[in-house]
């Protein structure tokens, strides 16, 4: 096969316990799936949570013990963080029924959603799209993927996040106002799901801005942690 250019390298995951990687299919994420959370940005915390995505070449993949280094991004004055449940798929699905959409998890990674908060208000003002504050370049770091296979199904435990060594967000996965069955179900009915697919389930209530020199901790009982460290535009 010849190619006009070299195609782009697969967008790859680490996976705990195993030399294999994970190759990434889609970013989706769910947007106010804690009742705290939707509460903390203006809302009554009542609405149903909704969809939106990132490119897959968003996602940054973060080694276990490796602080990643990401400069802060441009065409934003409040950057901020955003501690998620990664659910990585490792099946294929449409119309799924949520007894049925859990099969499709291969594993589980930690995620923070990154988010140019500033240009995420204006586009709410203006009801425009959110790709220029959720989906910019290295705004899904994610952990190694921890297989399913290994953790047992996981629908519950602390979610955390600390900047500079200061707790900001402790939750639990449990106060999610879709689980993770329902979530698969209802991505299933707009898009074809297949392997490879990363799905961000939403984060607790906390968020915040990030400075140049922040360092980020995040974690999730039973899937890992994962270190960040925003150094200044290059
Ligand atoms: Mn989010």
């Amino acid at each position: 096969m010849d190619y006009v250019f070299s195609p782009p390298a697969p967008v790859v995951l680490p996976v705990l316990g195993s030399p294999a990687l994970f190759p990434v299919h889609r970013i989706y994420c769910v947007g106010r799936n804690y009742a705290d959370h939707a509460r903390e940005m203006g809302h009554s915390g009542r609405e149903a949570p909704f969809f939106f995505a990132k490119p897959a070449d968003a996602a940054l993949a973060i080694a276990p013990g490796v602080t990643a280094t990401l400069n802060y991004p441009s065409q934003t004055g409040d950057l901020q963080y955003e501690t998620e449940l990664v659910v990585a798929l490792g099946g294929a699905g449409n119309d799924l029924d949520p007894a049925v959409a859990g099969s499709l998890i291969w594993g589980y990674g930690v995620g923070i959603d990154l988010t140019r908060r500033d240009l995420q208000a204006e586009a709410k003002k203006q009801g425009r799209p959110w790709e220029i504050s959720k989906g910019f370049d290295h705004s899904a770091p994610v952990s190694a993927i921890r297989p399913v296979a290994q953790s047992g199904r996981i629908d519950r435990g602390r979610i955390w996040l600390e900047v500079n060594g200061e707790r900001r967000q402790d939750g639990d996965l449990s106060s999610m106002i879709w689980g993770v069955d329902q979530i698969i179900a209802q991505l299933s009915r707009y898009f074809a799901l297949a392997p490879g697919d990363l799905v961000f389930t939403g984060t607790p209530a906390g968020v915040g801005a990030l400075r140049a020199g922040d360092r980020l901790r995040a974690g999730i009982e039973g899937v890992g942690e994962i270190s960040l460290a925003i150094a200044r535009a290059a």
